[in-house]
């Protein structure tokens, strides 16, 4: 174990690299200068991607992607349709992988490792980095199995209820489904379904949680339950979200990556224009592209 209670069983060998300092792309129309925005006291680095790139085939989806996430705070991923927020985020747990023709230029160190790298063990990737998509996708078995079915895969079968309890808890759904956990998960709401998919994911107690798009399925007080819920998560997770609503991001997000279309000879390929705290992103952006998406005049 390191200091940071994160052990390198994940990788046989080091990939011990400088942090590099953020780029933030410069814009002539610059509406905010630097210098003139507060400063936060840096936090650890959990995920550190330089240069990424990702296509699919012959599609460029995203070029240039340089951005770090910090620990134990919701990083927001925000632009309009297309732009990439989805293939960066699931590059962070290689969930695109089996995608035929996709291919990651650049690095993404985790913890100071490069998850690309031939000796990083996927299921631990996965295990560590876990995801939760738009729509909630229970398996039809009870709510007790779908929250026991990866740790018993994974061999934790030590404990079992109690992990189970602790991750229901986790997700704030234990009082609601205590009293029929042997019921099947396909009976509750789509808000209840939605924080049984997160507590599958925080059984296996990861290290991060990739939510893409978490509500979008959801009536507002299924939302409004799971943005809650985020706020208590990140205490013990460091979380990214892919959403397109901008007022959940600046409900929820501690921090805020900008992702926009870049005309690249005649093709258009996703790039991340900035990343900041929410509050300076949605009210002092540096870049005139990022002002006009946030204060809703194109996408
Ligand atoms: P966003 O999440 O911002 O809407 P996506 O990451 O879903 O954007 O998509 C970025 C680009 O990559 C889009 O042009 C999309 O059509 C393309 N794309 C996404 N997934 C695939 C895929 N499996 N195969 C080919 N192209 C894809």
């Amino acid at each position: 174990m390191t200091a940071n209670g994160f052990d390198n069983s994940l990788w046989n060998e080091r990939a011990a690299a400088a942090a590099p300092r953020m780029r933030i792309r410069t814009d002539p129309d610059a509406v905010t200068a630097a210098s003139e925005r507060p400063r936060e006291l840096p936090r650890q680095v959990v995920f550190d991607a330089r240069d990424v790139s990702v296509t699919y085939g012959a599609k460029v989806a995203i070029a240039d992607v340089t951005l770090q996430i910090q620990r134990n705070i919701v990083t927001a991923l925000i632009g309009p349709s297309g732009c990439g927020k989805s293939t960066f985020l699931r590059s962070l747990n290689r969930m695109n992988d089996s995608i035929p023709g996709f291919r990651l230029g650049g690095r993404i160190l985790y913890h100071g490792h490069d998850l690309y790298d031939r000796s990083a063990n996927r299921v631990e990737v996965r295990r560590r980095i876990g995801m939760v998509f738009q729509k909630p996708n229970p398996f039809p078995k009870s709510i007790y199995d779908n929250v026991a079915w990866a740790p018993r895969n994974l061999g934790m079968k030590s404990g079992l209820d109690e992990r189970v309890e602790r991750a229901l808890r986790g997700a704030a759904l234990w009082d609601e489904v205590k009293d029929r956990l042997k019921a099947s998960a396909l009976g509750l709401s789509g808000g209840q379904q939605q924080r049984l998919c997160i507590a599958r994911a925080i059984a296996l107690e990861p290290d991060v949680l990739l939510l893409d798009e978490p509500a979008s399925a959801l009536d507002p007080i299924a939302t409004a339950a799971i943005e809650e819920l985020m706020h208590t998560l990140k205490r013990r997770y460091t979380i990214v979200i892919v959403t397109h609503n901008m007022q959940q991001a600046a409900r929820v997000a501690d921090r805020t990556a900008f992702f926009s279309l870049d005309e690249r000879g005649r093709e258009r390929v996703g790039t991340l224009i900035e990343e900041d705290a929410t509050k300076t992103i949605f009210s002092r952006p540096l870049d005139s592209r990022t002002r006009d998406y946030v204060s809703g005049r194109f996408g």
